[in-house]
């Protein structure tokens, strides 16, 4: 329940009893934000796809992400701060963007604390701050690999593996500390709205406190070591938290210095587009660099612009979201077209972004954390003005290049999440096409668990009009709308695999809101019925429909989304996927995988008919429940090449019959090696 008189009171004052919203991000008096975030408490998954996920999460996937990160023979994390907090001799291990992993596997306990109210996870934080705050220094500088300053650094080149360079605060880059203190930032708010608990806030304030001092009137030199910013975020999120407007001015500060410094910093090895440094934001048109850097950045913007109202912010992150929508995003929603590729301006980049339509299948790199963070911008962007072209795309993402970075077990997982897998092709991607329990840089695990962890915060908001419906269900809401009306909503669906929705709701006594119901892009012929009576305006796709009634207890309404597989092309500027189509089924890509072919079958031979006939079918026992999608294509007969043949005449082929079963993408990757392909050849006739 939300504390409107708490909420005045801390703009004003910063004291023990100053705000507790409740919600992902604090937004309530965020003044370009129309839709609320609902708080943690709020939603609960009741059955379906996304309860099983997060009882997952809670049974096993955080227990193992925990076992991981404890074990100073693997991933040295959380040794790394009772190193630093002298709790245990030992030396630094990992890269140095360790800590904010860390972080981000906080932030997940905190999400499922909030969910289940099991106290071994409230225990497990408490002990984690006691040495997270023991390893902070006085000043509030907290950075375990500067701190204990000798051991295994795993830096990408010798040269920078030596402690004695690269060993004093805010000099390089490619220490990572914004990334660090930006985690810090964002888990400590949560854990603070979650648990009530000041003890990881006080870190977060402490180490705010010193960049604020350090930064706020930067050198060029301070300048160029910005890099790699979930800080942007954190920064306006302790604003909000606190109240305290000098973390609103530090991160309009930083956005402010984008573009002015042509120091490329020590990673001399990348240029300025990399990091998205080389033009001022406000005169940026496209998405350029590192993709998971420059998703977390174009976040940390919509947040201050969502405080600040500034026109050209808004201006410039409508340009870069649009040429990600239209130019430089997959089918799955993922982001990042190659691990190195250059800029227009001839910047070296790595895992980034490339030129618009530059969409390759087998040598895509899509880390999980760039689609993450794609998912998190257009979130952001749709609590603007609640348009659905962002929400649509944050679902396509969460169900596809998200999901497909963790398998179904929760305890492997993909950094990089191609389109297609050949097995003993050359070019492939560094997965190597099969999920790892561990792996050296280890953002993306704690990553995707927090997703899951949090995906109930994301399913519905609120704004003056009423009840936002983003995310579809079975789950129930338990909220209070601005005027203080509570409203409860128990909603039943087995969607994805099916596009029935049934929402009862109950109000105390009768009340006029909107439902806002979001009726997917890719939904055609959505109907909806209030008590059992068709409502008869159309329900447009690609929009939220406006739902406006006196509602009373008892009302029902039953939102059809009618789901068929469906065939997608992709514009023709997309070399790589030109003839070919992909198979969509609701919010879900389909891909093909090698394994349920025939054994002599070829993935690389089978042509999909423009008139195929897909039907779908729900298969408990494969893959932990899906709906595949079966049909017969075409099969081109076998051509015999040798591996050092590039071309040679064309020799007509026969096209046969093969029966094909389609898997949800994300699922991909869980029955052993396979082949897999999203993109298959079209016949057309
Ligand atoms: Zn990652």
């Amino acid at each position: 329940m939300k504390n409107i008189v708490i909420t005045v009171c801390s703009l004003f004052l910063f004291n023990s009893s100053f705000a507790q919203e409740k919600g992902l991000i604090n937004n309530e008096a965020t003044p370009n934000m129309k839709l609320k975030t609902i708080d943690f408490a709020d939603c609960q998954w009741t059955d379906g796809f996304w309860a099983e996920r997060q009882k997952l999460c809670h049974e096993n996937m955080l227990p193992n992400l925990g076992r991981l990160m404890d074990d100073p023979n693997t991933i040295h994390a959380f040794d790394n701060f009772k190193v630093a907090a002298g709790l245990v001799e030992g030396e630094f291990r990992g890269f140095s963007f360790l800590d904010g992993d860390f972080y981000k596997y906080v932030e997940a306990l905190a999400y499922t604390y909030g969910v289940t109210k099991d106290e071994s996870l409230n225990k497990r934080m408490d002990e984690i701050i006691a040495v997270v705050a023991k390893a902070q220094r006085e000043d509030g500088y907290l950075h375990t690999k500067i701190q204990i300053g000798h051991g295994i650094n795993k830096f990408p080149r010798k040269d920078q593996q030596t402690f004695e360079t690269f060993n004093k605060p805010f000099t390089i880059d490619f220490d990572h500390e914004f990334y660090n203190f930006g985690h810090l930032m964002t888990a400590a708010c949560v854990h603070y709205r979650i648990t009530g608990k000041r003890n990881f806030l006080d870190i977060a304030i402490k180490a705010s406190d010193l960049i604020y001092e350090k930064f706020i009137n930067p050198t060029p030199e301070l300048v160029a070591i910005d890099w790699n910013p979930p800080h942007y975020m954190g920064l306006v999120e302790m604003y909000r938290t606190t109240g305290d407007k000098k973390y609103l001015e530090l991160a309009q500060s930083f956005v402010d210095k984008l573009g002015t410094s042509k120091e490329s910093g020590a990673m001399e090895s990348r240029g300025l587009d990399h990091s998205q440094k080389r033009t001022p934001f406000r005169e940026e048109t496209e998405a350029v660099g590192h993709a998971g850097h420059g998703n977390y950045m174009y976040c940390g913007i919509t947040d201050l612009y969502a405080e600040t109202g500034e026109v050209a912010l808004l201006n410039s992150l409508e340009n870069v979201w649009s040429n990600i929508a239209n130019e430089k995003m997959f089918v799955t929603g993922a982001t990042g077209s190659y691990h190195h590729t250059v800029s227009r301006n001839n910047d070296k980049i790595s895992e980034g972004y490339a030129e618009s339509y530059d969409l390759p299948n087998t040598v895509s790199y899509n880390e999980t954390c760039a689609n993450i963070g794609n998912a998190m911008f257009n979130w952001r962007m749709f609590l603007l003005n609640g348009e659905s072209r962002f929400a649509d795309i944050m679902e396509l993402v969460f169900y596809n290049s998200a999901l497909s970075g963790i398998d179904l077990k929760g305890e492997n997982f993909f950094y990089t999440n191609p389109l297609r897998f050949v097995q003993g092709q050359s070019q492939i991607t560094r997965d190597s096409g099969e999920r790892r329990e561990f792996m050296p840089v280890f953002c993306c695990p704690p990553n995707i668990i927090r997703t899951i962890a949090k995906m109930h915060s994301y399913a519905y908001n609120t704004s003056d009009k009423g009840v936002w419906v983003n995310l579809y269900g079975s789950n129930t809401l338990d909220t209070d709308l601005e005027d203080g009306t509570n409203v409860k909503l128990s909603q039943k669906s087995n969607y994805p695999w099916d596009g029935a929705i049934e929402i009862n709701v109950d109000v105390k006594r009768k009340k006029e809101f909107s439902l806002m119901l979001r009726i997917p892009a890719w939904v055609d012929g959505a109907t909806l019925k209030v008590n059992g009576e068709n409502v008869s305006e159309t329900l447009k796709s690609g929009t939220y429909f406006d739902l406006k009634r006196q509602w009373k207890k008892g009302d029902k309404v039953e939102l059809n989304l009618p789901m068929k597989a469906q065939l997608v092309t992709a514009n023709p500027n997309v070399e790589q996927t030109r003839n070919q189509v992909a198979v969509k089924y609701g919010p879900l890509v389909y891909c093909l995988e090698s394994k349920d072919l025939p054994s002599d079958v070829s993935l690389l031979d089978v042509v999909i008919p423009q008139d195929i006939h897909l039907t779908p079918r729900f298969d408990a026992n494969l893959l932990s429940g899906v709906t595949v999608l079966e049909g017969e294509a075409g099969i081109l007969e076998k051509q015999d090449w040798t591996s050092n043949q590039l071309y040679k005449k064309l020799e007509p082929r026969q096209l046969n019959k093969v029966n094909v079963k389609l898997i949800p993408y994300y699922a991909w990757s869980n029955r052993g090696k396979t082949d897999m392909s999203v993109w298959l050849p079209a016949e057309w006739k």
